[in-house]
């Protein structure tokens, strides 16, 4: 494969990062990678482990004479990440994220980017509920959806540059605008995430049935839907905070169908509860 971006900087050295980088010298996608992350501690783990060619101690260093810059922090901490680094960017350059919100990233990094330096934000709809430097690998975005959420007026060259880079580490990509994004993540992602939350709580909270009872005898339903509540909560307090109107909109919209299945239980309402589960069986299997 050929070098998309001679020099990469990725700034944050957690599950996305690490594994683009993994990804990047799987496929030979970039000539040099320099990384940045806040805390020391991750700092020497990524040279423990060689994720980067070079880990810097500042952002502004890892910066310097990028021709891609990733912005892979939690969505709330990218603003005053990319106002940091802003003096440092090269000309010509291109500054992207993969933040799980796009509408806050693009009103509160956007106008921190300076002339000359295109901003294309991105999002890969891949993960798991691991975090930290160690715990990416090559293969995380291979055939997973990558969004594109370019800005209006956006260079088209940097646009299709930065998904040709995406493609080259593994993922399929397409354009969206941000509000449609959040929407769109808020179903798929985002509500998921906070039912996943509850029920590890609900379960936690209970009387009559202790977590040692929780733990023995979770099979399928419990452990397979709680596996992502183990997710990083700075990551996931953030989403929730920078995507507040189209994760109340669907929350509403989840309520209001647990109230009616909460009401067909208890009037014996076995019809409307068959059809209900019968519809969504169909449209579940049609997913796969
Ligand atoms: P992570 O917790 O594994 O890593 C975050 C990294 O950012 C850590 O290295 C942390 O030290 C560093 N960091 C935090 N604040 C910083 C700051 N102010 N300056 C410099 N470094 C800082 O998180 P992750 O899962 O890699 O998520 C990174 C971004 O990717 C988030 O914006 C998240 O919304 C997005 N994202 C996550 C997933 C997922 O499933 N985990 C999927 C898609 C997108």
């Amino acid at each position: 494969m050929t070098v998309v971006y001679e020099k990469v900087a990725l700034i944050g050295l957690g599950l996305i990062a690490s594994s683009m980088f993994w990804a990047m010298k799987r496929g030979h996608v970039a000539g040099h990678v320099s990384g940045y992350a806040r805390s020391a501690e991750t700092r020497d783990t990524a040279r423990r482990i060689g994720l980067c060619d070079t880990v810097c101690d500042s952002a502004e260093e890892a910066v310097k004479d990028a021709d891609l810059v990733v912005l892979a922090v939690p969505v709330g901490a990218m603003a005053s990440v990319a106002q940091a680094i802003a003096p440092y960017l090269k000309a010509g350059a291109t500054v992207t994220d993969v933040g799980s919100v796009k509408g806050t990233v693009l009103s509160a990094v956007g106008p921190h980017i300076p002339q000359g330096v295109h901003f294309v934000p991105a999002h890969p709809m891949a993960g798991t509920e691991h975090s930290g430097p160690e715990s990416g690998f090559a293969t995380l975005f291979d055939n997973r959806w990558c969004l594109i959420v370019p800005p209006e007026g956006a260079d088209e060259t940097a646009v299709v540059r930065l998904e040709d880079y995406w493609k080259a580490l593994g993922a399929n990509i397409e354009r969206m605008d941000p509000e449609h994004h959040d929407l769109v993540c808020a179903v798929v992602s985002h509500i998921p995430h906070l039912i996943a939350y509850t029920m590890v709580g609900v379960a936690d909270d209970l009387q009559r049935v202790t977590d040692q009872e929780v733990i023995r005898f979770s099979a399928a339903g419990f452990r397979d839907f709680t596996r992502i509540a183990a997710s990083d909560p700075t990551m996931w307090r953030d989403v929730f905070l920078t995507n507040k109107d189209a994760t109340i909109e669907m929350l509403g919209r989840f309520t209001e169908e647990l109230f009616a299945l909460q009401r067909a239980i208890r009037t014996g309402d076995g019809e409307q509860l068959h059809a209900y589960f019968t519809r969504t069986r169909a449209i579940r299997r049609s997913i796969l």
